[in-house]
């Protein structure tokens, strides 16, 4: 996942399937792992990007969301998704929930033993860093369009000096004398119930269990500084009020060469004064004379993109529905678009002028 797909295959954005067919067959017969000077890494990551560039909906949504982009998980609410996993243990280190144990004699490494799979003495963590929530509000329009959105962050940014390492350039790594490379330290302390031990993240290696000779004079070791990011969100035509679109890693970052967090984008999409979404369909309403609708004529109606003649045929009823094929919302995978259901109201005239109602007057005697 390192490197563009694009400038894997060696094409340009713009390539045509041809194009990527071509440059594909000769970097895989390049590269083939069976061949002398073949490259089995780099064979797997070619077939990686020709798997997704020469498959027409992946590509679209390669173009979309970039690599970045986690399809499985990005979409459907994800607000499910946001325990942490792997290797974080916030709850860990604060007490903030609680999580202090007593132990007697020879009682620690058991517990730690227990927690960490019996990893005590090298398990030196790397912190993951924190996932980040922002809501983007966009029109119905920019729904059915696709749009870009750019958003503001503050976040803890992996450090652009150290690259995240936290060492200074050429420092050379110890091992944290603080916790002897454990990367955490027993606390003491004393609650109602009489004295306590808390194990907690040692704070000299930041959990690690190393630290550098001299520390990066930018983050103080940290490995990573507080930055305003700016970043712009593809949203793609066809995405649900309430869908959520997580981009890998473009979250907090953890510091120290830990992994960064994830950003989830939660996309609402404002109500349209005319419009209304049923799945792939566009529905709305328009209003014609009940003279339009016992004759048949053309009614002008609005579409997302333009205005659109429709043809009422004589004798419709009011709340008859007409399908106009294509002008509804795209399909976020296939692009595919689903139609606009338009819905016929036949207006009954309040008031009538005396030639009106001599008219209307001459119709009801003929029996309609
Ligand atoms: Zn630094
Ligand atoms: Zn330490």
């Amino acid at each position: 996942m390192a490197n563009n797909y694009y400038d894997l295959l060696g094409v340009s954005k713009g390539a045509s399937d041809e194009e990527i067919k071509k440059a594909y067959r000769k970097l895989a017969h390049k590269y083939h792992p069976d061949k002398s000077g073949g490259d089995e890494a780099k064979f797997k990551e070619i077939n990686e990007a020709y798997q997704v560039l020469s498959d027409k909906s992946k590509r679209a949504q390669y173009d979309q969301f970039g690599q970045n982009f986690n399809g499985a998980s990005g979409f459907g609410g994800g607000q499910g998704g946001f325990s942490s996993g792997g290797w974080d243990f916030s709850g860990f280190q604060g007490g903030g929930n609680g999580f202090d144990f007593e132990f007697g004699e020879g009682g620690f490494e058991d517990i730690f033993s227990s927690i960490f799979g019996g990893q005590t003495q090298k398990a030196t963590r790397k912190k993951r860093g924190k996932d980040i929530q922002v809501d983007v509000e966009i029109t119905f329009e920019e729904m059915v369009n696709g749009t870009t959105k750019e958003i503001n962050l503050r976040k803890n940014t992996v450090c652009d000096v150290c690259f995240g390492t936290g060492g200074d350039s050429g420092a050379k790594e110890k091992v944290c004398a603080t916790c002897g490379g454990n990367g955490r330290v027993q606390k003491v302390g004393r609650g109602f119930f009489g004295s306590f031990s808390q194990v907690v993240e040692c704070p000299d290696c930041a959990g690690t269990g190393h630290v550098y000779e001299k520390k990066c004079s930018k983050c103080k070791g940290e490995g990573k500084t507080i930055q305003n990011v700016k970043l712009e969100i593809n949203i793609p035509a066809g995405i649900a009020d309430g869908q959520t679109i997580s981009i890998s890693q473009a979250g907090e970052a953890g510091g120290r060469g830990g992994r960064s967090g994830d950003l989830y984008v939660n996309v609402h999409v404002k109500p349209h004064r005319e419009f209304a979404r049923s799945g792939q369909d566009i529905l709305n309403s328009v209003e014609i004379p009940f003279s339009l609708a016992a004759l048949g004529g053309d009614v002008e109606i609005e579409t997302i993109e333009s205005r659109l003649t429709l043809k009422i045929p004589q004798g419709t009823q009011s709340g008859e529905q007409f399908r106009i094929k294509g002008r509804g919302i795209p399909d976020l995978h296939s692009g595919e678009r689903g139609h606009q259901i338009v819905k016929i109201i036949v207006r009954i005239p309040k008031r009538l002028s005396r030639e009106q109602k001599r008219l209307l007057e001459e119709l009801r005697e003929s029996g309609e």
